[in-house]
């Protein structure tokens, strides 16, 4: 039987916000921007149905899945899974969220661009029925 990994590779860090995320989402700060790193890195653990609100980065984000299961939704296109071990590279000014899914949690380090100040424009919420409409489309 195949083992799943029980130890999270970082600590989960502090509640985020409930205005840009629905759900329990925590942030573990791992890297702060500086002046040789043009970007921010942390551990953003999601707990069962926790989610992004949707948005765009200005010059784009890597995420790179450590724990557990969930989702990457680009605005107009089908949600992909993302799982443990995989990395999403997202462009530019790019619509989309990522978070947990219904019933698995999911782990994954966010490595977010600056342009200027800005890593991040938030936009409206992840609705229940689009979130469901994610989830039941697995079946
Ligand atoms: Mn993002």
């Amino acid at each position: 039987m195949k083992q799943e990994s029980t130890t999270a590779l970082f600590p989960e860090g502090n509640k985020l916000s409930a205005d840009w995320f629905t759900g329990e989402a925590f942030l573990f700060p791992l890297i702060t921007q500086d002046k040789n790193n043009e970007f921010s890195a942390g551990s953003v653990t999601f707990k069962i149905g926790a989610r992004t609100n949707w948005h765009t980065h200005p010059k784009g984000q890597v995420l790179i899945v450590t724990e557990g299961t969930g989702f990457y939704q680009e605005k107009g296109k089908q949600a992909q899974i993302i799982k443990r071990g995989d990395v999403v590279n997202i462009s530019e000014n790019v619509v989309h969220w990522h978070g947990a899914s219904a019933t698995t949690a999911m782990t994954h380090i966010a490595i977010t661009n600056f342009l200027q100040d800005v890593q991040v424009t938030w936009l409206q919420r992840v609705t229940d029925e689009e979130f469901n409409h994610v989830n039941n489309n697995l079946k």
